[in-house]
């Protein structure tokens, strides 16, 4: 892997010259401290000043809703018509950590054609962060990133640190190779490593993600489900946002009239009431804790035990989504035995008012 230093003034017309061979995707601020990945238009609203996206960047590769294929009697017409060349700039180590769990998600028995062509036609430029009081990452150790992208750029004061990650990555560079400078030098490297010191100081919350497996296991029947499903409202928002979260429906839209019917994908999630129903009207899941239960084992137990990490790569957008305070951190705490401030005072809140 190769290392170049890119001058700041020189980024915007490095995004520029990207932009002519694919649409150029980044972070804008949508209101107040939210930020959302947008195709650029206008290269003065890209925002790298942010900690994490509403949603994160798997709605490119998995876009909340699209249509697979239109189905006749006789035969069936796949559509990748949603899927177009992108750069993605200015992704987190964490969200690239996420795309890669659903990369072995969707590719790892059966690949998956829509996925698949999707991330074909992805770039993936990476951007360094700062921690703020929600980011879990320096537990899952996705605080750093060594492989999902093809471009890394880390931010220092005048320069950027390039990491060049894939043969598509060193490209790039050669689409403007003046603008890089192969001499990384000795100041640099000192800078880079008081930078990296500076920001693992800046994390403020941890979770044992080591011993979260036995405690799943140790506290199934616990009443803290029980007391998690009575706060929780089941929006399914923690799924939404949550980067390793794959579920999906498939569903067939007929048209009274029409011979061909459109088979769409969608996002679903296990939080929600109807993802456990079946037909006949029963439901496993019926109970709002049962599914709870289900979205923690997935993962802080079986994920581990398939993979060796959690699927959860510490962004924090369950901890800065959901309106009653259900997440990683409290579910984590409540499991070791904390008393939660959080979902309880909420609950209790209401109770009495
Ligand atoms: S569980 Fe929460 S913190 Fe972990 S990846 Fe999902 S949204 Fe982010
Ligand atoms: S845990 Fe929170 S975000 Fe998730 S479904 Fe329940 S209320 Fe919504």
């Amino acid at each position: 892997m190769r290392i170049v230093k890119l001058h700041k003034s020189n980024l915007m017309s490095f995004l520029e010259e990207i932009s002519q061979e694919s649409e150029l995707w980044a972070p804008v601020k949508k209101y107040e401290d939210k930020h959302i990945f947008k195709n650029i238009e206008d290269f003065d609203q890209i925002d790298l000043d942010y900690t994490r996206t509403i949603l994160p960047p798997k709605k490119l590769l998995f876009p909340p809703s699209f249509r697979m294929y239109e189905a006749t009697p006789k035969k069936f017409h796949a559509d990748f018509s949603h899927i177009s060349k992108k750069t993605l700039f200015g992704v987190h180590p964490c969200d690239i950590h996420g795309l890669l769990i659903m990369e072995q998600f969707f590719k790892q028995s059966y690949e998956d054609p829509y996925f698949s062509e999707a991330r074909k036609n992805l770039t993936i430029i990476g951007h360094s962060c700062w921690p703020d009081e929600h980011c879990l990452c320096r537990s899952t150790q996705t605080h750093i990133v060594e492989e999902g992208y093809d471009l890394f750029f880390t931010d220092l004061d005048k320069n950027y640190l390039v990491w060049i990650g894939s043969s598509h990555g060193d490209d790039l560079i050669q689409l403007k190779p003046d603008i890089f400078d192969e001499d990384v030098t000795e100041k640099d490297i000192q800078q880079f490593m008081r930078w990296r010191e500076e920001r693992d100081k800046a994390f403020q919350s941890e979770i044992q993600f080591e011993a979260m497996p036995d405690l799943m296991e140790l506290k199934l029947g616990d009443s803290v489900w029980e007391e998690l499903g009575e706060a929780c409202l089941a929006c399914g928002s923690c799924t939404s946002v949550c980067p390793t979260c794959n579920c999906y429906n498939v569903r067939d839209n007929p048209v009274l009239g029409k011979e061909a019917s459109d088979i769409t994908r969608c996002w679903d999630a296990c939080t929600l009431e109807n993802y456990s129903a079946v037909a006949g009207g029963e439901n496993f899941r019926e109970k709002k804790s049962d599914r709870l239960k289900l979205w923690y084992t997935h993962k802080l137990q079986a994920f581990i035990s398939k993979y060796g990490k959690p699927a959860c790569v510490g962004c924090g957008r369950c901890v800065a989504t959901c309106p009653v305070d259900i997440n990683i951190k409290t579910v984590a705490q409540s499991l070791q035995g904390e008393k939660v401030d959080a979902f309880w005072r909420r609950l209790n809140q209401e109770v009495t008012q």
